[in-house]
């Protein structure tokens, strides 16, 4: 999802469409996901206070929720995190939600001690970019996290209640690769606590290094019809721990299809194919 502001694109997910937007950061730190094109023409800075606090005594005063944009707002740091988060209070005293995307390379960097300071004062859903739970492919990709550290840094936001939102990419590890891939990422998904799964497909985006790959003949990219294998295979792998919700409706997929697993795990495996 995007809109434009100040002539820069500001990505924030489907399920925050309606949700108060606050500019954190501009444009990702890191920047080198081989796959993306998200800021790619985007140097990487934070918005001063002095503009976050000019935006937020704009904001409707029964705000609810917030969501921090920004490609990993969580990068600022837990000192200017924290501070920020009494700002949306003091100035928006009714927000009871704050999300933001974030990265597990950010998350590594908070103590629990610091995320549980970060839940009390608002912020309790992240929406992180897990992509796969094949290291191989993470590698590949250029993601910067490990599986082994991707389970380790959602079990610590689990301990300190921090809901997270998991971004997986289907497609990602190319063709004739699917049904491994969908086994690790459900083996990765099963070993913590998720309150929603967000499936995307792979696009490739041109100017990207994948896209570079691709017209290499280096990567293959699956068929829709392996796609929808890796999808189905997901769905019968995946054993949450807890109820979550497994939703395809970004607007990348190929299929459209939401419901809350365990419970709806059969009626979405028939309306996969
Ligand atoms: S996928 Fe996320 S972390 Fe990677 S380059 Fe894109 S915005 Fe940055």
């Amino acid at each position: 999802m995007d809109n434009i502001d100040n002539n820069l694109t500001v990505f924030y997910p489907h399920d925050e469409m309606t949700t108060f937007l606050l500019p954190v950061t501009i444009g990702c730190q890191y920047n080198i996901c081989i796959f993306c094109s998200m800021y790619i023409d985007c140097k990487y800075s934070e918005v001063p206070f002095e503009e976050i606090e000019m935006q937020l005594m704009h904001g409707e005063l029964y705000t609810e929720r917030v969501f921090l944009t920004g490609a990993d707002p969580l990068s600022i740091g837990f000192n200017k995190m924290k501070e920020l988060l009494e700002l949306i209070h003091k100035h928006l005293p009714y927000c009871a939600s704050v999300a933001s995307y974030a990265s597990i390379r950010s998350i590594s960097k908070y103590s629990p001690y610091e995320l549980n300071q970060l839940r009390e004062g608002g912020l309790n859903i992240l929406y992180i970019g897990f992509e796969t739970g094949r290291d191989d492919i993470l590698k590949l990709m250029n993601k910067g996290h490990t599986v082994e550290n991707a389970i380790a840094q959602s079990k610590k936001l689990n301990s300190v209640n921090i809901k997270i939102n998991a971004i997986i990419m289907y497609g990602i590890a190319g063709e004739g690769q699917s049904i491994e891939n969908a086994i690790a990422t459900a083996n990765m998904l099963n070993k913590f606590q998720t309150n929603k799964i967000i499936t995307m497909s792979l696009i490739i985006f041109e100017r990207t290094e994948l896209d570079q790959m691709v017209k290499n003949g280096e990567f293959t990219p699956p068929s829709r019809s392996e796609r929808l294998v890796e999808i189905k295979t997901l769905l019968e792998n995946l054993d949450p721990i807890k109820e979550t919700v497994f939703d395809t409706t970004h607007p990348s997929n190929i299929i459209k299809i939401k419901g809350k697993l365990p419970k709806d795990k059969r009626r979405l495996i028939s309306e996969v194919f």
